[in-house]
């Protein structure tokens, strides 16, 4: 089963897709976890997108495509995936058809107000990525993860200037995808600003009549 999530950042498209890979037993594939994994391991890719990411502005769709391409195409991916992140343009879901089949979209709708107050609040494991929300999600001990004891940061995309970069983004290159992927009939909306763990349990629902 191949699935992309789809929604504004802070939709918590990475919360619901990391709690359905343990379910569905599929790779959770997100390009923005990619790129930060390449900028922590200061490799050529990271370097070259560091700024971009930190401005909250969208990497080339040359360079996303081909980094997607290259992770779908590993053994993991056989019985299918989690797409979280991509595509993020119109040029990249043409480009992903040339290479893939989608069986269906997870719209994750949410009020911008709503948005701001969730990136501004969130916080990410240094050690193991797990997310939490200091209002929303706080972890048991502040600022160290319940899974595994690391230190929690802040994403340096999660100040009010990038916030309203990647917002505006959102609604002129991404939003424009809702339309392309209903034509296909693709597109499956859930309301996103329910507790995450419902999220999860009617996107999980859904994706048995798959
Ligand atoms: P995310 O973790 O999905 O919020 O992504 C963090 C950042 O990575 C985004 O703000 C972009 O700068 C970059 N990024 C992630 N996915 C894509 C994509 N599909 N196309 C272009 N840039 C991306």
């Amino acid at each position: 089963m191949n699935l992309i999530f789809l929604g504004p950042p802070g939709a918590g498209k990475g919360t619901v897709a990391s709690k359905l890979k343990d379910i569905l037993g599929l790779p959770h594939i997100s390009t923005g976890d990619l790129f930060r994994a390449a900028i922590k391991n200061e490799t050529d890719l990271g370097k070259k997108v560091k700024l971009i990411i930190e401005k909250g502005e969208l990497v080339p769709d040359q360079l996303t495509v081909e980094l997607v391409k290259e992770r779908l195409s590993k053994d993991d991916t056989a019985k299918g995936y989690i797409l979280d992140g991509f595509p993020r343009t119109i040029t990249q879901a043409e480009a992903l058809e040339t290479f893939t089949k989608i069986d269906s979209v997870i719209n994750l709708e949410i009020e911008k107000e709503k948005v701001i107050k969730r990136l501004s609040g969130r916080r990410l494991c240094k050690e193991c990525g797990e997310g939490y929300h200091i209002e929303y999600m706080p972890p048991k001990k502040t600022n160290t993860c319940d899974k595994c004891g690391g230190e929690l940061y802040t994403r340096k995309d999660d100040n009010i200037e990038s916030i309203s970069n990647r917002l505006e983004i959102y609604t002129k290159e991404t939003q424009p995808l809702i339309n392309f992927y209903t034509e296909k009939n693709l597109i499956k909306n859930f309301d996103s600003s329910l507790a995450a763990d419902k999220v999860v349990e009617n996107v999980a629902n859904f994706t048995k009549s798959l």
